[in-house]
Formats: structure tokens, sequence, C-alpha cells
């Protein structure tokens, strides 16, 4: 689980539960991501995605959300938020120095 930033913080409307349980039915329980080549995302279906995000308008009908597995969200997440993606960038940034035995012979 991964709030993003206190900006974006919204409480989850009434009967939540409810339509993901509804919207995990309709998309069979499997991630509804496709790759670039079409073939459909295998992995089991954990998270109930906005289509277009809640912050942008988007809103609680069926047609707006979709299931999608935790490794898919998480990419769709960190591309609309950009500070995540930055945040991650980061924690992958190693310093590359050179030994100090090696500068000089
Ligand atoms: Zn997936």
């Amino acid at each position: 689980m991964a709030w993003e930033g206190s900006n974006r913080r919204h409480t989850l409307p009434k009967g939540w539960a409810r339509t993901r349980r509804r919207i995990i039915r309709r998309d069979g329980g499997q991630c509804t991501a496709t790759y670039s080549d079409g073939r459909r995302c295998e992995l089991p279906g954990t998270d109930v995605d906005h289509v277009v995000p809640y912050s942008l308008g988007g809103s609680e009908d069926d047609q707006n959300l979709q299931l999608l597995c935790t490794w898919h969200h998480a990419q769709k997440s960190s591309s609309e938020g950009g500070t995540a993606a930055a945040h991650a960038r980061v924690s992958v940034h190693r310093p590359k120095r050179v030994h100090p035995a090696l500068e000089d012979e």
C-alpha cells in the first residue's frame, strides 16, 4: 500500500468494498493491463484502479474502473505522480568514485 502525496489523499467513497468486488468479478480476477504486443497481463488482479485518476476528475463509475495487478498499478501510479518516480530514481543512483590508490600511477 503506497500513499503518494498528502495532497492526493481522498477518502474512498461509500460502498467501495462492494464496487471493488464487482470490478474484480467483472474482470475475471485478472489484471486487465495489456503489453505492447496486445497480450494481456496474466497476474491476478488485486488493485481496482481509476482509469482517469480521481484527482483529475475521474468518476467512480464502473466504466472508469479497471482491475490491475500490484505491479501494473504501481507502474501507473508512479507515472501519474512524478515524485514517486523521482524518488525511485534516486534510490538506484550509485555514486561512482575512483579509489584513491588508483588515482595516480
Ligand atoms: Zn498486470
